[in-house]
């Protein structure tokens, strides 16, 4: 069995979804993959994704997942699926602008640090919940706020990872008591890459975002 069935048998056992991640690869190769049915790819780059957006089959469902500067919000707002990393109010605020102009609602995961580098974006938990406080935010009617995204720390200490995997996890409960109780769209968990989604989807990760080991590595 090839390494991407494999991986999709694994993930449904623990009702997980796979983000094909594409960066860096060409069309062809997209479209390899759209034919076996996949159709959540993941992006980093915004111009990247909008030239790959304008050539490729429109039921493709492309996810944000690298840093997103806010002034690249609108080339990708007219038809991002979801933005996984979302880690300020001034970000947020302008993809609900975004999002309003093109008439659309704009589904966002917030971005949480949970590494021990300092070299990954995301915010602090008490940051978070301060974004979740501001009443502004109930203002904003076209984002939907779905749930959480983080990175492990990048060692071969499984139980690190696997710590920094249940910070997301219990930090996700813990909102979803507090803020979204009644809001059935706050269930997502988008966690885990190719050396560690093992992990992540036994701590509950509900999204893996997996490039290389299933399209190759990047040079
Ligand atoms: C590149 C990237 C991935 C996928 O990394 P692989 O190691 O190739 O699986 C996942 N998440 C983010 C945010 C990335 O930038």
């Amino acid at each position: 069995m090839n390494k991407y069935n494999e991986i999709l048998k694994e993930l449904s056992k623990y009702d997980a979804k796979l983000v094909l991640v594409s960066k860096t690869k060409p069309i062809e190769q997209i479209l390899h993959y759209y034919n076996m049915g996949q159709k959540d790819f993941g992006e980093n780059r915004v111009q990247e994704m909008v030239e790959k957006h304008d050539k490729l089959p429109k039921d493709i469902k492309w996810h944000q997942i690298g840093h997103l500067q806010k002034n690249k919000v609108k080339y990708i707002a007219p038809f991002v699926h979801l933005i996984h990393s979302v880690d300020s109010y001034e970000l947020l605020k302008e993809i609900n602008k975004r999002a309003k102009s093109n008439n659309r609602i704009i589904n966002i995961l917030l971005q949480i640090k949970i590494a021990l580098e300092d070299t990954k974006f995301g915010m602090s938990k008490e940051e978070c919940t301060t974004l979740l406080s501001n009443k502004e935010l109930n203002t904003f009617q076209n984002i939907r706020i779905c749930g959480l995204m983080g990175m492990a720390t990048f060692t071969k200490d499984e139980n690190e990872i696997r710590k920094e995997f249940k910070t997301l996890k219990d930090f996700h409960s813990k909102l979803k008591r507090d803020y979204f109780s009644d809001k059935d769209f706050f269930r997502d968990i988008s966690m885990g890459m190719s050396s560690d989604y093992k992990l992540a989807i036994q701590e509950g990760a509900t999204m893996v975002r997996i490039g290389s080991l299933i399209m190759g590595s990047r040079l």
